[in-house]
């Protein structure tokens, strides 16, 4: 009797908001696996807030029935949320990835002081049994390599998580998607497809990584002075194809910026990154080594302040910086969110006067994630029966349901959902189930809190308008007002003195007019402060800077 049986409830967490915070709780009966727990990096509209994390509370409240975590891979928007939620968990619950994403997880975890988690290394053709969950590993190819994608059978049917992916014929390190399981699953059927939808308005193929060596190959050879190298610390091919370049016309590769030293230590101990102890040397290993025997490979390109190019740019750097004989390439694509801030290191560049390469000049960067048509070819291979893309902003996940639609399938099997929407599978059939509980969490420095938008408002507001603070001292005698001093920050009338003596015997006659000091409480009397004065600045600026005023009695 199906029907007695608890239902498969497959909800996603988080990753259908945008390009982020990826997790998706597997439920079925007494048991549950998560598949990735990841983070996603605030925007400009969430000034001094460091992380954004998906709300798992839904996770926290079904514990005992948590098997495993399930991670397809080493980016941040699918590892983030690891530290806080197995600070979370009150038990210890297993890690189950490829050797290079614990690799990456571990040096992550032990930052956070997480003790002992349980790591499960598993790989392309791994089994598994959690509760009643039978899953499958296969190899993916992604902008990281030991990239896995799952298949999950259980008693109401089987689900295919493809991961991140592109369908890459040369990937660097020979590890092609294992096309022989995702068309042995198709056989065995799919009753659900969960597939991502990055690139899923993207017209064609995505080119292989292999395409960018070409071009890294050709500005490294024809450089005079030093070449840096910006590219994501992950991305180890990438990383890969630039030490290729670099010892192939006799150059020492630098590395500099905290995570590209960390991740290309940990790549070349897992055997991931492939380059003799005596072609890779610290940044202040360089000495007398000439310039046209050196590549730096750095972070920033992203356009991060703090980052080693944008240090070296800047003249920051403790031991190397950026000449005008010297080439920079910027191996990597913004993420939506940091193209001003990218945009704001070319221009510091192009006042060095070096030569520059992006991806507009030149091959330096491919995506890690598939188009159209290997989206369609995913579709093809696995033949679901129902689908529901993962993983993509509104408009991508819009596009993708459209393709598969294109493809013949049935617009009530294609499921466009939010996040906390729960789907529920019975004997195969796939429905929307009742949503749980979902959401966003900031986390704001060390501590991690509830999305409070009251210090979201300050904060915008404070970035936009600045503030300015307002002293005013009252006669206990008179109860008129004796001085008040006015400063700001931020402002754009902070130089103007005479609009801010205007403001101050516009305050202190509409104060002292209303005669509002006697009887008022201090409370009151701030707020009338705070009042006219915003009034006073709109009026004048049409600005709203935020206003503190300050009322004391002598
Ligand atoms: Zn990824
Ligand atoms: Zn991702």
């Amino acid at each position: 009797m199906a029907k007695t049986n608890p239902a498969l409830k497959i909800i996603p967490l988080g990753g259908l908001d945008g390009i982020g915070k990826n997790m998706t709780a597997f439920e079925c009966g007494p048991d549950m696996v998560l598949v990735d727990a990841g983070l996603m990096f605030p925007d400009d509209e969430q000034p001094g807030i460091d992380l954004v994390l998906p709300d798992y509370t839904y996770v926290l409240e079904n514990e005992e029935k948590l098997r495993g975590i399930i991670i397809t891979h080493g980016h941040e928007d699918h590892t983030g949320a690891l530290p806080y939620l197995l600070m979370d968990l009150t038990h210890k619950v297993p890690i189950f990835s490829s050797k290079l994403s614990l690799g990456f997880i571990e040096g992550k975890l032990s930052e956070f002081r997480i003790d002992a988690p349980k790591y499960r290394e598993v790989s392309d053709g791994t089994h598994l049994n959690l509760g009643c969950f039978s899953i499958d590993f296969f190899s993916m190819t992604h902008s990281i390599p030991g990239a896995l994608g799952v298949f999950i059978k259980t008693p109401q049917g089987t689900v295919l998580h493809t991961g991140d992916f592109k369908l890459d014929q040369t990937p660097i390190d020979g590890v092609t998607p294992d096309f022989h399981a995702i068309n042995r699953f198709g056989t065995q059927g799919i009753d659900l497809l969960l597939s991502d939808s990055t690139n899923a308005t993207r017209p064609g193929f995505t080119p292989s990584e292999a395409a960018v060596g070409a071009a890294l190959r050709h500005i490294i050879k024809n450089a005079t002075g030093r070449v840096f190298v910006a590219s994501f610390s992950s991305h180890i091919h990438r990383l890969q194809q630039v030490c290729d370049a670099s010892t192939a016309v006799g150059r020492k590769v630098v590395v500099t910026g905290r995570s590209m030293v960390t991740n290309t230590k940990i790549a070349r101990e897992l055997g991931y990154l492939k380059i003799a102890n005596e072609n890779i040397i610290d940044a202040y290993e360089v000495g007398d080594i000439p310039d046209d025997k050196i590549v730096v490979l750095c972070t920033g390109s992203q356009g991060e302040p703090l980052s080693a190019l944008a240090r070296m740019a800047n003249g920051e750097h403790r031991s190397l910086s950026i000449e005008p004989t010297d080439t920079v390439i910027i191996s990597a694509t913004p993420v939506p969110g940091n193209e001003k801030s990218v945009q704001s290191i070319i221009n510091s560049l192009s006042k060095i006067g070096c030569d520059i390469y992006d991806k507009s000049k030149a091959l330096v960067h491919v995506s890690g994630h598939g188009s159209q048509e290997e989206l369609k070819l995913m579709l093809a291979m696995t033949r679901p029966a129902f689908f529901m893309p993962v993983h993509g902003e509104a408009v991508h996940l819009r596009a993708h349901a459209q393709l598969a639609r294109d493809m013949g399938m049935r617009d009530d099997h294609v499921f466009v959902c939010d996040n906390g929407d729960t789907l529920e599978m019975r004997g195969g059939k796939v429905r929307l189930g009742e949503p749980v509980d979902s959401g966003i969490v900031y986390v704001d420095g060390l501590r991690i809190g509830d999305a409070d938008p009251v210090v979201l408002r300050d904060r915008q507001k404070l970035a936009s308008d600045g503030i300015v603070t307002c002293v005013v001292t009252i006669s206990s005698r008179t109860h008129k007002v004796d001085e008040i001093e006015i400063s700001s920050r931020g402002v754009s009338f902070s130089n103007d003195d005479a609009l801010i003596s205007e403001a101050q015997s516009s305050l202190r006659a509409s104060i002292d007019k209303k005669d509002i000091l006697k009887g008022a409480t201090t409370d009151q009397t701030r707020k009338a402060v705070r009042n006219d004065l915003s009034n006073f600045l709109w009026n004048k600026t049409h600005t709203r800077p935020m206003v503190i005023p300050v009322v004391m009695e002598v």
